[in-house]
């Protein structure tokens, strides 16, 4: 039987470079990617179904009354959500999955999910961040500032996360994301099935059966 994949939420203020993050941690396939749906306007080099599925408001609240959604949030005025039967099916086959998703709905997978691993990403500082949000040319001064007030507010849920990863050397925070994944998945809560084979097989070699 396959062991289930570990559900892996990553947070992070907008511009902590939790995208960049999540591409380094794709590309030796040990992870998938979960894509999710939002209402918002496709930023330049955003493609349809790889970024996101770009949706409008009236299919977002479809897709939510149809329970398609593993979680969906608001944020800074558009919808984004988890669509559910992707996320479970790479769970089932043993594939760890990755929600690139912010806290509120972080915190209702970790409710629905109580084993989900809820790891938040920080810049160095809080003038990093800022630069990185200007420098990034696609936001206007106001989302910038908008996206700044969020990311305060996002402070407030900081503790609920299991662990914090400084983003400031990229190859370092993805060896810390990938050191936390394994240390997570040999736990002995995650192994007990480990526990019965070896007393089975304890029992089949006391009685001096063939191994
Ligand atoms: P952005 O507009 O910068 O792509 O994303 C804004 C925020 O929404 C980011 O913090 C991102 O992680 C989060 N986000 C993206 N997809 C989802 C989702 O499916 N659910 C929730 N709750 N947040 C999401």
């Amino acid at each position: 039987m396959n062991k289930e994949g570990l559900l892996i939420v990553l947070s992070g203020f907008s511009g902590s470079g939790k995208g960049t993050v999540v591409k380094k941690l794709l590309e030796d396939g040990s992870y998938a990617l979960s894509v999710s749906a939002t209402t918002r306007l496709p930023r330049p080099g955003e493609v349809d179904g790889e970024s996101y599925f770009f949706t409008d408001k009236q299919k977002f609240i479809e897709m939510i009354k149809n329970d398609e959604f593993l979680e969906y949030a608001e944020y800074v005025e558009n919808y984004y959500g988890t669509p559910k039967k992707y996320v479970m099916d790479k769970l089932s086959e043993g594939i760890n999955v990755i929600l690139e998703i912010e806290v509120q709905g972080a915190l209702k997978v970790k409710k629905a999910f109580p084993d989900t691993i809820l790891i938040f990403i920080v810049p160095p500082g809080v003038k990093e961040l800022e630069q990185r949000l200007v420098g990034r040319h696609t936001e206007e001064a106001s989302t910038v500032r908008s996206r700044m007030e969020q990311a305060r507010v996002e402070t407030e849920s900081m503790n609920k996360y299991d662990y914090i990863v400084i983003n400031d050397d990229i190859n370092r925070c993805v060896s810390d994301i990938k050191n936390i994944t394994e240390a997570v998945s040999l736990e002995t809560a995650r192994n007990k099935d480990m526990i019965v084979l070896f007393k089975q097989q304890f029992e089949q070699y006391l009685k001096g059966e063939t191994l």
